[in-house]
This record gives structure tokens, sequence and C-alpha cells, in this order.
């Protein structure tokens, strides 16, 4: 890994620190990609509003130099010299306006140097479909009479994705087109759902792991779907999971240690499952045969939730998977190599 000190002017802004906490937690790199992520260090320097300590605190913001659409970016943050309260990591687009906002996970910083040093760890993600280009991301680092802010720059890649024609028979067109105020109250309540964080939710700051012994991939994460209607007709769609394609019956597992948000059976995703692995962090499977699991129940990685089905709109049996940060699907294989929460290595003294 190779890590580069940024000449950037260094942001510091003291302004009221927010104690509302909606987020998530941290992370990085992605051997399977073959990127090297460069990291952007950031030393700030301290400039209390009310009363700051006698020396002055430092932050870091480190966070992968390149991410591919789709794929989530990990922030740290070390902190020397004060105690935190609260640390918020944003992301803003080139034109400055804000795209994400999840609240940082303290972690304990390995061989720590210092008593006084703090380390914390968030995940954001950004969307397959998010525009290719330059990103600033912001950590909000509150501490009891004041804040501080550190910037670093992300540039967000063109991800490669397959496009793909489905066709429906008249059923599963019915399924999807046809009005339907259940099918329309169920996207409400999970947009809400996947919209939410529990601050207390910090179960999983590892990696997952596959949720089903698969035959082989049916279809990708950010696939390009056209779906062709019986009626002629035609509509687009991302594809925000991987499809497992497995036999009926094949147990699904918890990809990480959680609790159920969700486990019931819904129009479109048939029976489906979602755990909150870290506040904000969720995972989904749908189409399920059965259910082995009952909402805010607490499951550990690998624990069997159901069973491999085809309910819902599904045209054969396969588990779809996904994960959702903060209500942005981002690519689920990314986690089997990568933690949720990173912890930068040391490299000040
Ligand atoms: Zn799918």
């Amino acid at each position: 890994m190779r890590y580069r000190a940024s000449n950037r002017p260094m942001g510091v802004v003291a302004y009221p620190g927010t104690r509302k906490r909606n987020g998530s937690c941290g992370t990085n790199r992605r051997l399977r990609t073959g990127l090297v992520f460069g990291m952007i260090l950031f030393l700030v320097a301290a400039v209390p509003v009310v009363a700051g300590p006698r020396s002055e605190p430092s932050v870091e913001l480190r966070v992968p130099d390149t991410v591919r659409q789709g794929e989530p970016i990990a922030a740290s943050v070390r902190v020397n010299g004060a105690r935190v309260e609260e640390v918020d990591v944003l992301l803003f687009g080139s034109g400055g306006e804000k795209e994400a906002r999840v609240a940082a996970v303290g972690v304990a910083p390995r061989g720590r140097e210092r008593e006084s040093e703090e380390q914390w760890a968030a995940i954001l993600g950004v969307s397959s479909t998010a525009e290719p280009g330059g990103r600033s991301v912001e950590a909000r680092v509150h501490f009891p009479r004041y804040s501080m802010i550190a910037r670093s720059d992300v540039m967000v890649e063109e991800g490669d994705f397959f496009s793909m024609d489905i066709s429906l028979n008249r059923e599963l067109t019915a399924l999807l087109t046809e009005p339907d105020p259940e099918r329309e109250e169920q996207r409400r309540e999970l947009r809400q759902l996947l919209a939410s964080s529990d601050p207390a939710a910090t179960y999983n700051p590892g990696t997952f792991q596959k949720p089903v012994e698969a035959q082989r991939v049916s279809a990708d994460f950010g696939d390009r779907r056209v779906y062709r209607y019986a009626d002629g007709t035609s509509s687009r769609s991302i594809h925000n999971g991987i499809d497992y394609v497995a036999q009926p019956g094949t147990a699904v597992h918890a990809a990480g240690h959680g609790r159920i948000r969700l486990a019931a059976e819904r129009v479109v995703s048939g029976k489906s499952v979602v755990i909150e692995h870290m506040p904000g962090l969720f995972s989904l499977y749908y189409h399920l045969d059965s259910l082995d699991v009952a909402e805010g129940q607490f499951v550990l990685a690998g624990d069997r939730i159901g069973t491999v089905g085809a309910t819902g709109l599904a045209t054969g049996p396969h588990l779809h998977w996904e994960v959702q940060i903060a209500r942005t699907p981002v690519d689920p294989e990314w986690f089997f190599d990568n933690a949720v929460l990173q912890v930068a290595p040391i490299t000040t003294q």
C-alpha cells in the first residue's frame, strides 16, 4: 500500500457539533480490482472555539485514492491529543452537494502509541450509477467543546457492468406493472427501514462470508437490465444485488453477525430477510423458500436464516443477495475481502 500526504490546504472549521447518529462504519481496499489504493493523510491543526486543550489535537482522515462505481468508501479517522465525543463522515459531489452522511464508530487502535490516541471508522456507499469523477470526503470530529474538520479527495472510476435483457411472462409482468397498493406499501416500508440506523447495531466490524453454497452466479451486482414485458413494452432497471443459483431448499446463511430487521413474505422479493450488521449497514436475502428467523432475533455469521427458493419475482430458484449502506446498494462481494471497519496503519509519531 502506498500513501501520500496531500498538500491541499487544510480545512479547519469549528462549528457546533450535532449529536445525532444516523450512519455506519468503515473499511478499505479491494485486492480483487487490482487497484492499489493510496491513502490521503491529513494532519489538521486545531482551532478551538471556546477553550481548547493546551496542546493542539491532530486529526487524520484516510480514504482510498480511488474507488469504482458501486464500491464502498472506507474512511478511518485518527485523533491525537483530545477526547472525542463523536465523528461524522460525509461524502460530497464535485459540485459540493452532500451525497451521504454516516456516523463513524470508535475502534480500538492496534499498537497504539499514545494514551490520547483514538481511531474511528466509517463506511460510505457509492452507487453503481454514481457519476464517475471527483468526490470529497469530510470527517467532522466533535470534541466536548469544539469541532474540527478534515477533508480528503476520492476519485470514483467507472465500473464494469453487464447489460442484459430479461423477458417476463404474463404473470411476472403483472407482478411488476399492475397497480398493487400492497406492493407499494412494502416498498415504502423497506425504504424506511434501509434509511434507518440503530446506533447500537455494532455487530459486524469484520468481513462477510458467502451466504450460500452456489452453483453459479446468474446475475451480477450493477447489471443494467431491460425488462421485456409480456405486452411488448419494456423498462430499464439496475440489478442491485448478486443472484446465486442453487437447488431449492439449499440453506441460506447470515453473511455476518447482526439483528433480523425484516423476515416476511413480500410481493416482488418473495420470502425475504433483512439483517442490520452495523448502524445503517444491511444485507438483504430474497426469493427464499422458507424463513428460519423472526424479526428482532440476533444471528451470528453463518447462522441458517432460510432456504433458497423462487418466491416473488423469480424466473428460477436462486438467492438474490444485496448489501446497502444508508440506502445505497453496494457490491456485496467487496465485503468478502474487506472488513467493514478499517483501522489505519500507524504512520505518525
Ligand atoms: Zn437478483
